[in-house]
This record gives structure tokens, sequence and C-alpha cells, in this order.
């Protein structure tokens, strides 16, 4: 099927029927073209954004092995992060204050305390879960610093988000993809919280409590241009339902030395250039994202199909996730995007059209209108 085959009138509106979406995800020479300038007609402004950040990892011990981390580590690791000390994260805090940082994002190992060191450290501290030491975490975050908390704590019950929503302007977990098969496969086969049921349940219980909320596909795992489509249609139709998704990260798989997957190819530029074209007809009111740091020569192509946002970028933190692959300098991704003709706009952790009552209580909701004057 070309692109000519599809109705304008679907195309326009993103009503695409699966075969459609596969069709597209295997998009060659002109329609590849006609594909990329849809998608980047469908921006609604001139902006591409990006939140500023402080990133910290409360602890790096985590239930699952997936075939491409370079976050978890092992308990008998002596550089592990156990658990992170709350002094010790207040003080960090404060210093990215200083960098005009106003998003905390803390990214913790999927039910940590499932391991006996985890639940011992956070005896000691006289906490009986991470759920209920990242509470008391964002709580302090909120009383002591400017900083707006966001979280990604990977598989949580309806209750440990209803809890965390309290204390977080919004939360993230990549859904990756929507096929039970990839458990079989070396990305996920020891990550049991990768089931994908667990994760569409997750996003789901998400959008149910309203809390804006990050999710998104990654791509070159072993997964069919087939499993593709489906798992940007199992974001959609949840969107559809809870109007919660906030921005969908399209992420390419890196091969890096030392991971089980090291000699796993990389999905192709044309892929990348593909499957972002294809998230933004789809979901036009919200922004599409492809982290910069993974994609340091390619990045600029990604705005030419639609991509509208850079995502957290840190002028004091590493990314744990991706520790091989520095964040750009803010003035440089400045001179990028302003290369293609379009603008660099900071943003919050939360996108303008959630900050409201019905996402937010009254209290995070004051704080975050007040960081939001500061921005403009
Ligand atoms: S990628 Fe995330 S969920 Fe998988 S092992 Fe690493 S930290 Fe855990």
């Amino acid at each position: 099927m070309l692109i000519s085959d599809i109705s304008e009138n679907r195309l326009k509106k993103g009503n695409l029927k699966k075969e459609e979406i596969i069709s597209l995800l295997n998009a060659e020479k002109n329609d590849i073209n006609r594909l990329m300038s849809l998608a980047n007609s469908k921006r609604e402004n001139n902006f591409i954004t990006y939140s500023k950040n402080i990133f910290i990892p409360l602890t790096e011990i985590c239930r699952n092995s997936c075939g491409y981390c370079t976050f978890k580590k092992e308990s008998n690791d002596p550089e592990a992060i156990i658990l992170k000390n709350k002094k010790d994260i207040i003080d960090e805090l404060k210093f990215s204050e200083q960098y005009d940082c106003k998003e905390a994002l803390f990214t913790f190992g999927e039910q940590a305390d499932e391991k006996e060191i985890v639940k011992s450290a956070l005896m000691e501290k006289g906490f009986s879960s991470m759920v209920e030491y990242h509470y008391d975490i964002c709580q302090t975050t909120l009383d002591q610093t400017d900083l707006l908390p966001h979280t990604n704590a990977g598989v949580l019950s309806y209750e440990d988000m209803k809890t965390l929503k309290e204390v977080n302007v919004s939360m993230g977990m990549m859904l990756e993809n929507s096929s039970p098969r990839l458990r079989l496969m070396e990305a996920h086969k020891n990550s049991p919280g990768k089931d994908p049921n667990l994760r569409i349940k997750t996003i789901a219980d998400a959008g149910k409590l309203k809390i804006p909320f990050t999710t998104g596909i990654l791509i070159g795992i072993g997964e069919t241009k087939e499993e593709i489509a489906d798992s940007l249609l199992t974001i959609k139709n949840l969107h559809d339902k809870y109007g919660h998704i906030q921005e969908i990260i399209i992420q390419n798989f890196r091969s890096k030395p030392g991971i089980p997957m090291e000699n796993n190819p990389e999905p192709s530029i044309l892929d990348m250039i593909r499957t972002v074209s294809v998230a933004k007809l789809l979901f036009s009111d919200v922004s599409i994202q492809v982290p910069p740091n993974l994609n340091h020569e390619t990045n600029q192509i990604f705005l030419l199909c639609g991509a509208d946002d850079w995502g957290g970028i840190s002028p004091v933190s590493k990314d744990y996730v991706n520790p091989e692959a520095p964040w750009p300098e803010i003035e440089y991704m400045d001179n990028l995007t302003r290369d293609t003709g379009l603008d660099l706009k900071e943003r919050l952790a939360i996108y303008d059209k959630y900050i409201n009552n019905d996402f937010l209580n009254e209290d995070i909701l004051n704080k975050t209108i007040k960081l939001k004057n500061k921005l403009e």
C-alpha cells in the first residue's frame, strides 16, 4: 500500500487503520518524503520544548534484568546506589536550583523493595516500602525547593500511583512494546515487569487517576513493524479514553559494550524517521520526543518529521539510564533547533494543558502556576 492509497481525510485526522500504519512504517522512496512532510505539517506551533531537570536515581536495584540496560546494578556491586540518602537528595536538588532546574526527575529500579538489601535500608530509615520513602522525598522536594517532582518507577499498583499523585506533577513509564512475544527474547526474558499487560494497566491506572503521563516505545529490541503499530495503537486507545498522555518518547535501542544485547543491530535512521512521523500523524495533540543524547548526529532530522520535544536536559546530572551518552548543552540544542527554522522553549515537567484542578491538587497547582509564571 502506498501513501496515495490512504484516504487524505484519515491521514489528516490521524485516524489510521493498523494495516495503513504498517504500510507507513515500511514507506520507501518518495513516500518517505511525503510521510515526513505530512507529519511535520501536524506541528501546532514553531516551538521545540525541553525541561531543565536534575536526574536523581533513588536506587539502582531493580527486579528486572533487561537485555539493553545500563542503569541497574547488582546488590553486591560496591558502587550500586542501594538507597540514596534524603539529605544528599535535598542537597543535590538545592544545588540544581542554582542552575535554574525546575524538574526533579526521580527514576528508580522497578519494585526494588522486593530485594532484601533495599528492604533493610528502608527499614533502617523507618520506611516499609520504596513508595513510602519516595512519597517523603517528593513531599520534602515540594516543601523545601521550587522543583516539581516527576517520577518514573516502572510498574506500580493503582494504590501506589494514587499515593504518588499527591506529590508529583506528572509521572512516566515507557510501554516499550505491547507484544508479549518480546518477553521470550533477549530484551525482556528476565524482566517480569516488562509483561505488557502490567504496563498497559499502569498507564490505564494513571489515566483513571488523572495523572499527566509520559510513555513511549523502544525501537530495535526485536519487534516487528506490526508490533510497533500495535504498540502505538495501544497508547492511542488509552489516550483516547483518558486524555492523559502528555508526551510519547520514540527511543532507539543503542548497542553498548557489556550488555547482553551488545551484538544486536541498532534501528536504522529511516526506521526512526518512519516511526517518529507515524507517531506524529497518530497523535497530533501529544508531544513527540526523541532523546537528543541518543541521537547526536541525527537529532535535527526528527524535527523535520514532527518531533516537538527534546525531553529533559540536565545541566547538573548525567543520564543514569544512558550513562555513556552525555546530555547536550542547552545552547547547543538552541542552535540545532534554530537551524531548522524552529525555536527552543523551556517547559515544565507538566504540559500546560494539564495545569488545572482536574489533574493537580491545590497545593501543587499553586506551586506549578508560580513556576510557570517565572518561565514567561
Ligand atoms: S531497563 Fe529499567 S526495568 Fe529494565 S533492568 Fe534496567 S532499570 Fe530495570
